[in-house]
């Protein structure tokens, strides 16, 4: 990777060259397994149905000593928060002209591989429902969370504004089982010869979550792991093994002294919706399962404790 020293995007031929499909890896500097797959199929890219745009993204910050240890450079912008077309910053300017590289390019599909810092089962985002999405994530994974609409900045609106896509995230970072997933699942998708026949990725019948909101910790409010925690907010370390699991209604999640901790947003249920917060403990409200659930205090103060969501999916 180092050869390359920044970001950069590589066109390579497929046996039809009439279409073109996007893969993106390492937006994010601190999550392996994209950066890995990429280069793995541009090492030996096999049999590809389609033309395809590799996008390798914020290789500057995953060289930070280190390597593999910063999500962006310290100071500089998330690389998936530029894709609005007027961000200011350098990696904004990096962003339209990769957007202006891809237009007029005939985009079949595209996906944007990443990592949980947590302990996550491998699983798919979309922003936009719909068939064509769950045989593009079925090349990795049976689980789909839908997360109704999104307007951050990230790459995966725009890919959504030309064709369809998802983003993949492909495990805990620095698994090396993480790794492997990533490509081969991205195998799956770049040899198949149409999107309807792409093969599956993981066995099992497929899941599909619709995402409620983030749970937030109130910003006054001090969190810490483990029942004798010197925090206001004192949260079982185990929980990280809930990240998918479906939890009934009156779970236990943690013990509080003081006010109600924790808020929900980005959605537009309220945190009563879902949760009890009562005689200083945290219970499920109603049958939920978490998602990114993280066990990492600092992450989980600095963007959420996870995301609930509500497994939606029919016979
Ligand atoms: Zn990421």
């Amino acid at each position: 990777m180092s050869w390359l020293g920044g970001p950069a995007l590589i066109h390579v031929r497929g046996r039809d060259p009439s279409r073109v499909r996007l893969v993106s890896g390492g937006l994010h500097g601190n999550e392996p397994s994209g950066f890995h797959a990429v280069h793995a199929l541009l090492r030996d890219p096999g049999s590809l149905a389609t033309d395809v745009v590799f996008l390798l993204g914020n290789v500057e910050a995953a060289l930070l000593e280190p390597h593999f240890s910063h999500r962006a450079v310290p100071g500089g912008r998330d690389m998936n928060r530029v894709w609005g077309g007027d961000d200011p910053s350098p990696l904004g300017e990096v962003a339209r002209q990769a957007l202006a590289q891809l237009e007029g390019l005939p985009l079949e599909a595209g996906v944007d591989l990443h990592n949980n810092t947590g302990y996550n089962p491998i699983y798919a985002i979309t922003i936009a429902d719909g068939a064509v999405r769950r045989p593009l994530a079925r090349a990795w994974t049976r689980r789909l969370v839908l997360y109704p609409g999104t307007y951050l900045g990230t790459l995966l609106e725009q890919i959504e504004a030309r064709a369809p896509g998802v983003v993949i995230e492909c495990g805990q970072a620095g698994d090396p089982e993480s790794d492997l997933a990533a490509e081969r699942g991205l195998r799956n998708f770049l040899e198949a010869g149409d999107l309807e026949s792409i093969p599956e990725g993981e066995p099992g019948p497929p899941q599909t979550f619709r995402s409620l909101g983030r749970v937030l910790v109130r910003p006054e409010v001090s969190l810490g792991f483990g029942a004798r925690a010197e925090a206001e907010l004192r949260v079982d370390p185990g929980i990280e093994r809930w990240n998918f699991v479906e939890l009934p209604a009156g779970t236990l999640l943690g013990r509080f002294d003081g006010a109600p901790p924790l808020l929900l947003e980005g959605g537009e249920l309220e945190v009563d919706a879902v949760l009890d917060q009562r005689d200083g403990e945290v219970r499920t409200r109603v049958p939920l399962v978490p998602v990114m659930l993280t066990t990492r205090p600092d992450a989980a103060k600095l963007d959420c404790l996870f995301y609930v969501s509500e497994r939606i999916d029919e016979a």
